[in-house]
């Protein structure tokens, strides 16, 4: 008898043993496809603390930088569907699609939506010392040097990548580009004057801006940012169409089981309205999105949504990798 009530007693448990066990049980990786010290970077870690917290679990996040976001994108399509590999990527998830003739991954069906995050604003930088005191002598500076003048970037796929894009599609000049594994590193180069220009945005600039070691010419936001009142726009600094937030947003690989999906999609919600964030933000020239965008349906119909709009742009700045 006693052997059956021991037993009863056991059964009874198991549900909870079996839900003490249940996602997320060790540490889960978010990729960021870019350098560390970066934009990119600088959402991730800030977002993956807070959802740290909330999941009771170690969020890390692992830099996988190169060709333009494309190998740390491939990577996390290719890894095992459990919850535990993820991936923070921005934009260039859906520019990457045209602007690479093919990839190893498709980026329409190879992911698992869990939410979208922020948008970011970028910025025209230069270094310091650059001559032009304002955005309409740099365009005429840009037209006279074109090619002499070096313009860093993360690669084709990125942010960095896509503003000049615009930039030199709607001045009609080619600059010469110097490709980094994540504007973190291309920044370093920046401040030692190695390059002469960098679009990058206000999560890896604001800093250097305010404290005067780069030269701000427009932030590429229909309206002026909040923390860097003084830059005037791209249409106000003669930069007209060159417009681009940079979003981002966090998705696992296809096939990550449902229950993940929930419980990181509710994290990732819990970490936009967390002070801490949103005060970070603040400061970097940003907020996190509306709740209602920080879901898998949102980011499901967002996606392929981008995808379609930046196509017609590229297809007609010509530009592709292979
Ligand atoms: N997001 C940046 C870009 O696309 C790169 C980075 O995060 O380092 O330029």
């Amino acid at each position: 008898m006693k052997r059956m009530l021991a037993a009863a007693f056991a059964m009874a448990l198991l549900p909870f043993a079996a839900e003490a066990q249940s996602y997320p049980d060790h540490t889960i990786t978010v990729v960021v496809p870019f350098a560390a010290g970066g934009p990119t970077d600088t959402v991730a870690r800030l977002v993956a603390e807070s959802m740290s917290r909330e999941l009771g679990q170690q969020v890390i996040v692992e830099n996988v930088g190169g060709a333009g976001g494309t190998l740390g994108a491939g990577r996390v399509a290719k890894a095992e569907p459990d919850g535990y590999t993820l991936l923070l990527h921005h934009i260039g998830q859906a520019t990457s699609a045209t602007l690479y003739r093919s990839l190893p991954y498709n980026p329409r069906e190879d992911f698992a939506p869990i939410g979208l995050i922020t948008d970011v604003p970028m910025t025209v930088i230069a270094r310091a010392d650059l001559e032009p005191a304002d955005g309409k002598a740099l365009v005429e500076y840009i037209k006279a040097n074109g090619d002499k003048i070096s313009y860093g970037n993360a690669g084709i796929g990125s942010a960095s990548h896509l503003c000049g894009m615009l930039l030199m599609d709607a001045l009609k000049v080619q600059m010469t580009t110097i490709p980094y594994k994540g504007t973190g590193p291309a920044m370093t180069d920046l401040l030692g004057g190695q390059i002469d220009l960098l679009c990058d945005q206000t999560t890896n600039t604001t800093s250097h801006i305010k404290a005067g070691k780069v030269k701000a010419y427009a932030v590429t936001t229909p309206a002026r940012v909040a923390s860097l009142p003084d830059i005037p726009t791209t249409a106000e600094a003669g930069m007209a169409g060159v417009e681009v937030a940079v979003w981002h947003a966090l998705y696992g690989p296809k096939g990550t089981p449902q229950e993940a999906i929930d419980k990181l999609s509710a994290a990732l919600k819990v970490a936009l309205k967390d002070p801490k964030v949103i005060e970070r933000f603040a400061e970097l020239g940003t907020e996190p999105v509306a709740e209602d965008r920080a879901t898998p349906e949102a980011l499901a119909a967002y996606l392929p949504a981008e995808i379609d709009r930046w196509k017609p742009i590229i297809d007609a700045a010509g530009i592709y990798a292979d």
